[in-house]
């Protein structure tokens, strides 16, 4: 059996061990004692290292813990070291989840349901079909009053089956492990605490998301929160500077451009459908009619999309006898327009001659458009018209 010396330690950060057993040829270390924390109760393992050999992962295994190594190791006697600034970092959320669910109830009343504590941020599932934004600013800013009243946090071992006042109710048996915080929660938890409150730091609530029934909220504390906040100002400062705006007007000035760009949008495509018209008209008029009356004009391009070319194409044919190809290159495809009395369905002759050269596509009677696999074969299709 493994002695757990961060249940009566959780500052411990360096202890001297036997080594009882090994397995994996070396690989994987049980030891009489142990600062390191293994992955449950929701809290991720420690890092860290045994007489220099890498830690990669602590596994509980019930009675014994097993400390999994990137190399072997062969000593009876070993020296272990826990990756401090990882074991904190887990000891700021996880105590900050303590509080944080806590002050969910004092101000609103609402359970947690469960939690995690994940490598980049964390998240507790509320027992409430929705929570509104001011709800969340006044959650947010009660835990971290009780952050700043620099509370004690404390354990304490109870039989269990005993009045214990649980924010939740334990199903274990025998001794219990209960983490309090002052004058606010008491929660039967394994995990490594800090202290006092003071030492969770600032505690920032994010992403709120719907999952099933419950509302699942995103949580940062301790240094975790500073690092982001940071984060956070130098995207927005960014977004400032590109808008030269104050960070607080950024939203609304990005609102405002977005607004401008769909105009624009909107204008632009209405000018260029204008421009198709008048260019399409004077293409027909510069078009010699063939010996039947007919105007047939066939324009290449290189590159280009359809919508460039339609309005002209459907200008061109609204004019008597006239049949418009608009053919681009790469890709290899092309746009059929006619007129009302051409005789021709553009749709059902393109479509033949596109499945004769290995193309695709189709249209109406007035217009149609496809592609082919190669270049070569639109000289194929466009003998068809
Ligand atoms: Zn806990």
């Amino acid at each position: 059996m493994t002695e757990r010396l961060y249940y009566h330690d959780s500052y411990l950060r360096e202890f001297e061990a036997r080594v009882v057993d090994t397995a994996d040829e070396g690989r994987r270390v049980y030891l009489d004692r142990t600062a390191f924390y293994p992955t449950s109760g929701g809290q991720p393992f420690d890092a860290g290292q045994l007489n220099g050999v890498r830690v990669t992962e602590v596994v509980d295994e019930g009675d014994r813990i097993a400390h999994l190594l990137d190399g072997a190791l062969t000593a009876a006697q070993v020296r272990g070291e826990i990756d401090w600034v990882r074991r904190y970092d887990h000891m700021q959320q996880h105590s900050g989840q303590h509080l944080l669910s806590a002050a969910f109830i004092e101000v609103y009343g609402m359970d947690t349901v469960s939690f995690h504590l994940g490598e980049a941020v964390s998240t507790i599932d509320l027992e409430v079909a929705a929570i509104d934004p001011d709800q969340v600013r006044a959650v947010e800013l009660r835990a971290n009053e009780i952050v700043c009243e620099n509370r004690p946090i404390a354990v304490s071992y109870h039989e269990a089956g005993e009045d214990l006042g649980l924010r939740k109710e334990s199903d274990r048996e025998g001794v219990l492990r209960v983490v309090s915080i002052d004058r606010l929660d008491r929660i039967a938890c394994g995990g490594t605490h800090l202290r006092a409150t003071g030492e969770i730091g600032p505690i920032l609530l994010r992403k709120l998301e719907k999952v099933r029934n419950t509302v699942r909220v995103e949580f940062l504390c301790g240094l975790r929160a500073v690092a982001r906040a940071r984060a956070d100002y130098d995207a927005l400062a960014r977004i400032g500077q590109t808008l030269s705006s104050s960070l607080d007007e950024a939203p609304a000035v990005v609102a405002a451009q977005m607004e401008a760009a769909r105009d624009g949008e909107k204008q632009r495509r209405k000018l260029a459908a204008d421009l198709g018209a008048y260019q399409g008209k004077e293409l027909y008029d510069a078009t010699a009619p063939d010996a039947a009356g007919r105007r047939r004009l066939v324009r290449r391009q290189a590159q280009g999309v359809f919508d460039d070319i339609r309005s002209i194409a459907q200008s061109f044919t609204a004019q008597p006898q006239a049949v418009y190809i608009g053919v681009i290159e790469d890709p290899p495809s092309l746009l059929v327009a006619v007129s009302a009395d051409a005789g021709i369905d553009a749709g059902k002759v393109l479509k033949s001659a596109l499945t004769e050269a290995g193309g695709r596509g189709g249209g109406s009677a007035r217009m149609a458009q496809g592609s082919v696999p190669t270049k070569d074969l639109l000289e194929k299709v466009l003998g068809h018209f």
